[in-house]
């Protein structure tokens, strides 16, 4: 199993990191993507990820960068997108919902880092926040990029989803999936093929049920993995492996 989305690097885990990576190997996890949101966080991941004591374990340990900055922090992320284990260029996108940036800021700064993560051959991580007045940027913005990746759908679009999936993205399902009210997101577990689906944490958030409200770690419960497998398999066009085989051709990884 591959965790395509964790923030390891963040405060929650300071206290007991090397125990929850410890953990998320004796699971059966491999990899855990780790992502940084802003310059700083950015930086500790990359760190992170090249640490060895304790559990950690360097080569199951991947970080990225992120990308909640202003113009001015772009060339600081290209800096420390250059550190050897960079899997991808994120998390970067548009979030009407708790961002109070202006939209047409969020936009401009979105598609510099679409622009950049091409430039950089690096896939894309893409944060999907939809707020109460629509979809928080389509695929038109998407295509802007040449960059391809994952994308976390975080409230649920079906119709995104598959537009999504024609421009080549992976869909990643998160813990809410087995959320009461999160009937948006089956929908998309239940419409993405296992060829195109990935499957993340967001530890320390989204732990699922029955976790809910509590730290998340990976690899959270099996519950999330077996429920996002069902559903996704339930209509799979193709089933070349799955998300851990997503994951690895997405990011670079070998087997192991
Ligand atoms: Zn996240």
């Amino acid at each position: 199993m591959i965790d395509s989305h964790a923030h390891l690097e963040m405060p929650e885990f300071a206290v007991d990191r090397a125990a929850v990576v410890d953990r998320a190997l004796a699971g059966g996890l491999t990899r855990i993507l780790t992502v940084g949101t802003d310059v700083e966080s950015s930086a500790a991941a990359v760190e992170l990820s090249g640490r060895q004591p304790g559990g950690f374990c360097g080569r199951r340990l991947s970080s990225h960068l992120a990308g909640r900055c202003g113009r001015a922090e772009l060339e600081e992320l290209v800096r420390i997108a250059s550190a050897p284990k960079v899997a991808a260029w994120g998390e970067i996108g548009l979030d009407y919902f708790r961002n109070p940036a202006a939209r047409e800021e969020q936009r401009t700064l979105f598609e510099a880092q679409l622009a950049i993560a091409g430039d950089l051959a690096l896939p894309v991580v893409i944060h999907d926040r939809r707020g109460p007045s629509g979809p928080a940027g389509g695929p038109a913005t998407h295509r802007q990029g040449r960059a391809q990746g994952g994308r976390a759908l975080l409230l649920g679009d079906a119709e995104l989803a598959a537009d999504l999936l024609d421009l080549g993205y992976f869909i990643s399902i998160p813990g809410t999936v087995t959320y009461p009210k999160a009937s948006g997101i089956r929908a998309v577990a239940a419409a993405v093929p296992l060829g195109g689906m990935l499957i993340e944490t967001d530890a320390p958030y989204l732990a699922p049920v029955p976790l809910r409200g509590k730290r998340n770690e990976p690899p959270s419960s099996p519950t999330q993995l077996a429920r996002s497998r069902a559903s996704g398999a339930s209509r799979s066009r193709k089933s070349p492996g799955g998300p851990p085989e997503n994951a690895r051709a997405l990011f670079g990884w070998p087997r192991g």
